[in-house]
């Protein structure tokens, strides 16, 4: 059999197409294409054209550090005469969800690779937090990926519309689609990103129906996820749970506790995007430094007076622009020496505190 496997005779692995078959033609040799389903400790699962296997990284790779995650395409050397088959290489990831400092700095972490599409699940109620729909907006888009808002549990509620509109007005560009997961009702419309060769990840703050929703779009497809071959040929039967699930219609969802508790982390360039309007006004500021708190000829403060920017999306934006600086802070100077910077600025405030108490004679 031909090593460099066609298009078509790699249809069973989820997400495989045209694109990444043309990248792993460049690997000449005894190689079959593959994509990891599940990272254990030193051992990948990886779907290769028959069925899933459970395989090392080569030497070389573990050298230089160089480790799949959940949805990486991967290159797997295939010797008929030797006993074991390991991942020898990367495809270069075409998206990336990570976890760790902001900007360049040190210390990401990848979550998962070649996720298509990011499914941002909120619920309507006192809950629905604008806030935090731009936070994990932050977070997709700094990944690669297109980002959708699910309002789930639209079951539970008698103005959805009025529900969607609100983030709409709110929140531009972004398909904001109403269903409920437990009802099974409105999931017609997740299908264009649920397609084969689509790969989709879940993310959302806890309760507003992840699982439920994850279960309702796996089906029945959950109890026949395939057999778990070891390479060792003693075809051990495992339970590990798969990360990479294959969906009804041939895409992939990927469901790794890492992403489960994702959170706040962000790029500077992702929140240009996001808030693009507010730098937008910062631009026509009279001092390029602007910090938009009093400066004269403040166009941001301006905008807000003038009733064209909310003052609460403001607020916003200010608050995670912190965060982001804090972030990277943290990041840069290593905690240790944040730590330290902290108390050491603390207890120039106690001086300051304290010569200004002395300053009034003692009073407090
Ligand atoms: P997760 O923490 O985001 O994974 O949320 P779960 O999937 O565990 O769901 C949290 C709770 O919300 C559970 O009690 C679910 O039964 C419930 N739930 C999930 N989806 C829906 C829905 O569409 N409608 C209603 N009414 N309840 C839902
Ligand atoms: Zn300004």
């Amino acid at each position: 059999m031909s090593s460099n496997n066609s298009n078509s005779s790699s249809a069973a692995i989820s997400g495989w197409n045209q694109y990444w078959h043309d990248l792993f033609v460049k690997f000449e040799g005894p190689y079959l294409p593959g994509r990891v389903c599940t990272v254990q400790k030193t051992r990948y699962e990886v779907m290769v054209q028959d069925g899933i296997i459970s395989i090392p990284v080569s030497g070389a790779m573990k050298s230089k550090k160089m480790f799949p995650v959940v949805g990486d395409f991967v290159v797997v050397l295939n010797q008929p005469e030797s006993v074991t088959r390991m991942i020898v290489a990367i495809l270069p990831r075409k998206t990336a969800l990570e976890r760790g400092g902001a900007g360049d700095s040190a210390g990401k972490q990848v979550l998962a690779a070649n996720v298509d599409t990011v499914f941002i699940v909120t619920e309507p109620g006192s809950d629905l937090s604008i806030s935090r729909l731009e936070r994990y907006l932050l977070i997709s888009r700094s990944s690669g990926a297109l980002p959708v808002i699910i309002l789930n549990k639209s079951d539970t509620c008698s103005d959805i519309t009025d529900q969607v509109e609100a983030i709409r007005s709110e929140i531009k560009g972004i398909p904001i689609i109403p269903v409920s997961a437990a009802e099974k009702s409105g999931l017609d419309n997740l299908n264009p990103y649920l397609g084969p060769e689509k790969t989709v990840v879940i993310i959302g703050s806890s309760g507003v129906g992840k699982s439920t929703l994850t279960n309702a779009l796996i089906g029945e497809k959950l109890q026949e996820i395939g057999d778990i071959r070891d390479d060792d040929g003693r075809g051990r039967h495992t339970t590990t749970v798969r990360h990479l699930l294959s969906l009804p219609d041939g895409g992939s969802l990927i469901d790794t506790p890492g992403l489960r508790e994702i959170r706040i982390w962000t790029a500077e360039e992702s929140i240009a995007e996001t808030f693009d309007d507010i730098q937008e006004y910062a631009t026509q500021c009279r001092f390029s430094d602007c910090t938009h708190n009093d400066e004269p000829g403040c166009a941001v403060r301006q905008a807000i007076e003038d009733g064209v920017l909310n003052q609460d999306r403001f607020i916003r934006y200010r608050k995670i622009l912190k965060e982001v600086s804090f972030e990277r802070e943290k990041a840069e100077i290593g905690l240790k020496r944040f730590e330290k910077k902290k108390f050491r600025e603390i207890s120039k405030l106690s001086k300051e505190i304290t010569l200004d108490r002395n300053a009034r004679g003692g009073r407090l």
